[in-house]
């Protein structure tokens, strides 16, 4: 790259406090945090514009830890899995408009805000991944109780280091989990003058985005749709719930988690059973019965023989009796009162289509 300054180690590589000065070539900076900003500039070795004045250590921290670059989620897992209506909405909301701009734009031009709301363990990350994945958009994941309270005093800036370089990633997809901590209405009394700096900053870059026809997507999730503000609600355009799984979707997660591993070996009325025994479980839920059931053989396994020398093609295939066993120590995590509250916001707030 053009203009490369080699590092120079001026304070034992310590770049806390570089604040504006920063560049791309400034001695300050150590080799990691030299690399990530390379990695940044354009065609000609300068960093764009919007990164210029942001701290250098935030650019490498929102790059090393809140960009990931393989999210690995299958789109079609998102329809299988019972979230089919939330396929549909995402699709055309989402995946068309970041794939063809060039068709979305003026009466078409998409929202920029998509809340995805509903009892945790839902799959609302899974669906984030799966639509960077594909839309082929560089995904950032950050969790905003995170910026409330690690962040603490910083939020602000980072926010700025955070939306500057998705807009250098583009096509990019901003996943907020816990929006619901970031903007929520509950504060105005006793909320730190910092975090309202931070919710400020965040609503500006968003309305920022919308209005540069650029190609960054803000996805926030939430378990308490409700504490949202006005404001919050009025950037996320489309709102989706994301409910409890279906009981075929839940029969879905186990076949498809147990053939995987090639565990699989249930009838289809055991599994019709076990369906009807996991009413109310969400789909992390699933996950940790199934996990829990894949134990029975091998504890089995294990009253006549050591780990050591326990041999895989001995032991028995996962059955029903495994799951109801597991039933006794996996219980739902979502209570039914609480479905009641997301379908009175849906009805209120959320997007039918
Ligand atoms: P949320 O963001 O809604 O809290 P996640 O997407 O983090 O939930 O899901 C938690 C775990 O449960 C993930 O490992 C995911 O694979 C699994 N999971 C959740 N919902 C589903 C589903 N409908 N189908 C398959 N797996 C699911």
């Amino acid at each position: 790259i053009r203009g490369f300054v080699p590092p120079i180690k001026s304070n034992g590589g310590n770049t806390g406090n570089v604040t504006s000065r920063a560049s791309k070539g400034d001695d300050a900076l150590d080799d990691s945090t030299k690399r990530c900003m390379d990695m940044l500039c354009g065609p000609d070795g300068e960093l764009p514009e919007k990164l210029r004045n942001l701290e250098p250590r935030l650019i490498e921290h929102i790059s090393n830890e809140i960009m990931d670059r393989d999210p690995n989620v299958r789109w079609d897992d998102i329809g299988n899995a019972g979230l089919h209506h939330a396929k549909k909405c995402v699709t055309e909301m989402v995946i068309w408009p970041l794939l063809r701009p060039d068709i979305f734009k003026g009466v078409r031009s998409p929202g920029r805000g998509l809340l995805l709301f509903g009892p945790p363990g839902t799959g609302k990350t899974m669906i984030g991944k799966a639509i960077a994945g594909e839309a082929k958009a560089t995904f950032f994941y950050i969790s905003a109780s995170s910026l409330t309270s690690k962040w603490i005093g910083e939020g602000e800036k980072l926010v700025r280091a955070l939306f500057g370089v998705a807009s250098c990633r583009q096509p990019a997809v901003i996943f907020v989990d816990e929006i619901d901590s970031l903007l929520s209405q509950r504060k105005s009394d006793g909320e730190h003058e910092s975090s309202r700096r931070m919710k400020t900053q965040f609503l500006i870059e968003m309305e920022g985005f919308d209005n540069a026809n650029e190609q960054v997507l803000l996805i926030g999730a939430t378990n308490r749709p409700q504490e949202l503000d006005e404001a919050a609600r009025r950037r996320l355009t489309k709102r989706l719930y994301i409910p409890l799984p279906s009981s075929e979707a839940r029969a879905w997660i186990i076949r498809n988690l147990l053939m995987k591993d090639g565990l699989f070996n249930l009838s289809t009325e055991e599994i019709d059973s076990i369906c009807k025994l996991t009413e109310g479980y969400s789909g992390s839920d699933m996950k940790n019965l199934v996990k829990d059931a894949s134990m029975g053989p091998l504890r089995e396994a294990m009253r006549d023989t050591k780990i050591t020398e326990l041999k895989k093609e001995d032991m028995r295939p996962v059955t029903l009796q495994d799951f109801e066993n597991a039933l006794q120590e996996v219980r739902p995590s979502v209570s039914v009162n609480e479905l009641g509250t997301y379908e009175s916001w849906n009805n209120q707030f959320g997007s039918l289509s």
